[in-house]
């Protein structure tokens, strides 16, 4: 695997927030909340994922080859745990993929911007990006600049 190629997730069911948070990293992380361990196995050798996950058995139960047992508890610092595991640089990708879906955002066609986002918005943003899958409309809010703090303030300077 080359530099160029990042590695690609599955979170285990326990694992949601962190596959939030990965995605808007904008690492492609799987996540779903109701899957059985076997199907999250296939899943992941399918699509050569690394699974993510808390559950100490689970590797050795099914023998996995890629994967990375999460220590902490809290998202952050589970974050933290997979960017220094990978050596990841967290800037560089940031708000590049729907947090929902996973998918890789484009740029929101105008007419979409038009009808989906309030006017005193589209007077202070440029840019807008949207979900080839769900049509959700990203764009640097205040949540975004809050999300910019914290992992700025958790995670290793890029
Ligand atoms: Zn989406």
């Amino acid at each position: 695997m080359t530099q160029s190629t990042p590695p690609r997730f599955i979170a285990d069911a326990m694992l949601g927030r962190l596959a939030r948070w990965l995605r808007v990293l904008g690492y492609d992380t799987a996540y779903r909340a109701h899957i059985a361990d076997a199907e999250l196995v296939q899943q992941a050798r399918a699509e050569g994922r690394v699974v993510l996950t808390r559950d100490r058995a689970l590797p050795r139960q099914w023998r996995l080859e890629r994967y990375l047992l999460l220590h902490a508890e809290a998202p952050l610092a589970q974050v933290r745990q997979v960017v220094e595991a990978f050596g990841l640089g967290w800037q560089e990708r940031l708000f590049s993929r729907c947090l929902c879906c996973n998918e890789e955002l484009q740029a929101a066609p105008g007419q979409d911007v038009a009808a989906r986002v309030p006017s005193y918005v589209r007077q202070q943003q440029q840019r807008f990006l949207i979900c080839p899958h769900c049509r959700r409309i990203y764009w640097e809010g205040t949540h975004v600049a809050h999300m910019r703090r914290l992992l700025a303030a958790t995670l290793p300077p890029a």
